[in-house]
């Protein structure tokens, strides 16, 4: 009797002591991606951080959690971070109509009938991405079927190119648009004395002046549907790579009304608007947003031949690319961020477009630094450029599901020797030690299931090519995991906030039902997410 007496007072004593938890998930597989990428059985959570991990015995015995997850020994990893991605410009995307692909103009009207069927509530309906080459006669089409069917709605459809469009009758009417009319710059094409809806450069500013700037309704519209779709896919943060002031008030007031839960880095375009309301104030930061980046062009891409090399293309002789700016313009801009607090990155693909602004890096940042400056892609490197990376510690920002998808045709324009120094991400990681991933969303597809099978595997869904593309460059499973967590993290200067799962940090993280580690290549897609969370909070 004395004995269950002292054995009871004992166990309510053990009982009061328990540190009271919102969420303790136990029974799991956790991938803390600490920096010894220790695994644990069990965390638990507190007002949106992670108090304390461990064993789920040590876990469960120590607190005691309002909601508790037994995640029957499945794999839990940090959430994912896209290191490089359009968050605003997909959110718009998933609100047009998606043309590319289109083999004929009646595939075009189908799309757009299927389109206004499942968004009755858009005024305009916007599309991009048709191009007559792909047509049969490859000419360029009519708006004849656009006018009977959407007769009161106005529609405006880009080229895949954005250097012309196809418009219906309403539109053009709205734009007061004429038959024969004439401007610089563009042409408006008039067949018989009647436009056929075709607009070619800035005749397509004619109509696309008359689509009403977006509202605050719109851009909630816009990023609470891009949201849904990252959170399915695991994704906490996403880095958006240029914006405009205007953005990032709306992202801002959507996040404090508590509306969009998705964090987010923002790198500012390269705008005198935005660097006014900016630069001089300092970084911005919130529990949720941080703007401290400034996007920068060097040059355009390698399958348009916009990509800026140091030798002419392989498959268009004297032909070199250009850089998008004058020099001065990069030299001007980094001397001024270099005494600031913001980022810069530079989009640059071309081997030469790399080698002028890692030379302007290297010039202000005089060595190894913390500033984190950027290069977004680095595509191309000539092999005697890889160490301005490492020497001022520049960080190449790359995408391993652009060289699944380049892998195709980049040796036509680059040849079979230059190639060898593109996409070369082993590499690039050896420079810093560290290599943030991405997607560059819409650009590529959102998953960072892809990302994942590109990096490791350097082959594509299709499992092309058998013997991988340039595997010497692959990095491991560890590897691509902490670029799409912590490094990526790092990239953002969120590494103590998130990127992890470690006491005091946020608890972003999600529960898959196969372990990335583990899974074969051809699961790796397969893998579905059970459940996202976001600051504790399940948000898928
Ligand atoms: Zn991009």
């Amino acid at each position: 009797m004395r004995i269950s007496i002292l054995y009871l007072f004992l166990l309510l004593t053990a009982c009061s002591t328990k540190q009271q938890a919102d969420l303790i998930i136990h029974h799991a597989n956790v991938y803390t991606v600490d920096s010894a990428f220790t695994t644990v059985e069990a965390f638990a959570v507190k007002d949106g951080k992670i108090i304390a991990t461990g064993k789920s015995d040590d876990i469960l015995n120590q607190y005691s959690g309002k909601e508790m997850v037994d995640a029957k020994g499945m794999a839990i990893y940090p959430g994912l971070i896209d290191a490089h991605a359009h968050f605003v410009g997909y959110g718009q995307s998933l609100f047009a109509v998606d043309l590319f692909g289109c083999t004929s103009m009646d595939d075009v009207v189908e799309r757009v009938k299927k389109f206004s069927l499942a968004h009755p509530d858009e005024k305009w309906i916007k599309g991009r991405g048709w191009d007559q080459n792909k047509f049969p006669g490859k000419a360029y089409p009519s708006n004849d079927t656009l006018n009977t069917l959407f007769p009161t709605t106005p529609v405006l459809l880009e080229r895949v190119d954005g250097h012309a469009a196809i418009a219906n009758a309403k539109a053009l009417e709205l734009a007061s648009v004429m038959p024969g009319q004439k401007l610089t710059g563009g042409e408006i094409e008039t067949k018989n004395g009647k436009l056929t809806g075709i607009l070619i450069d800035n005749a397509v500013d004619l109509v696309a002046s008359k689509i009403p700037p977006p509202s605050k309704a719109d851009y909630e519209k816009w990023l609470l549907a891009a949201q849904q779709k990252c959170f399915t896919q695991g994704l906490t943060t996403i880095t958006d790579c240029g914006l405009n002031y205007r953005d990032v008030e709306m992202i801002d007031a959507l996040q404090k009304e508590g509306k969009l839960n998705m964090r987010l880095y923002v790198m500012l375009s390269d705008d005198e608007e935005n660097f006014k309301r900016y630069i001089d104030k300092g970084p911005y930061k919130t529990d949720k947003l941080y703007v401290k980046g400034i996007k920068v062009y060097a040059d355009g891409a390698l399958g348009s031949r916009g990509a800026c090399l140091l030798q002419p293309y392989n498959d268009k002789a004297g032909w070199y690319g250009f850089l998008l700016r004058d020099k001065k313009h990069y030299d001007s801009l980094a001397a001024a961020l270099a005494n600031t607090e913001f980022q810069m990155c530079t989009h640059a693909i071309g081997d030469s477009a790399n080698r002028e602004i890692l030379n302007i890096y290297n010039k202000y940042l005089k060595g190894k630094n913390d500033k984190r400056w950027r290069i977004e892609h680095a595509q191309v490197i000539n092999p005697n450029d890889f160490a301005l990376f490492g020497n001022t510690s520049v960080v190449p920002s790359v995408q391993p599901t652009h060289a699944t998808s380049d892998m195709y045709w980049a040796a036509e324009r680059l040849g079979n020797e230059r190639i060898k120094g593109a996409y070369a991400y082993k590499q690039l990681l050896q420079q810093n030690g560290w290599l943030p991933l991405g997607t560059d969303f819409p650009v590529e597809d959102i998953s960072p299931f892809k990302t994942f099978l590109a990096a490791v595997y350097r082959r594509d869904a299709k499992g092309w090519p058998e013997t991988g593309f340039q595997t010497e460059n692959a990095l491991t499973k560890e590897e691509a995991i902490k670029g799409m967590t912590i490094w990526a993290a790092k990239a953002d200067f969120l590494e103590k906030e998130t990127g992890s799962i470690e006491a005091g940090k946020k608890a972003d993280f999600i529960i898959l039902d196969k372990d990335l580690m583990k899974v074969d290549e051809k699961d790796v897609l397969a893998t579905k997410v059970i459940a996202t969370y976001s600051g504790g909070k399940k948000v898928y």
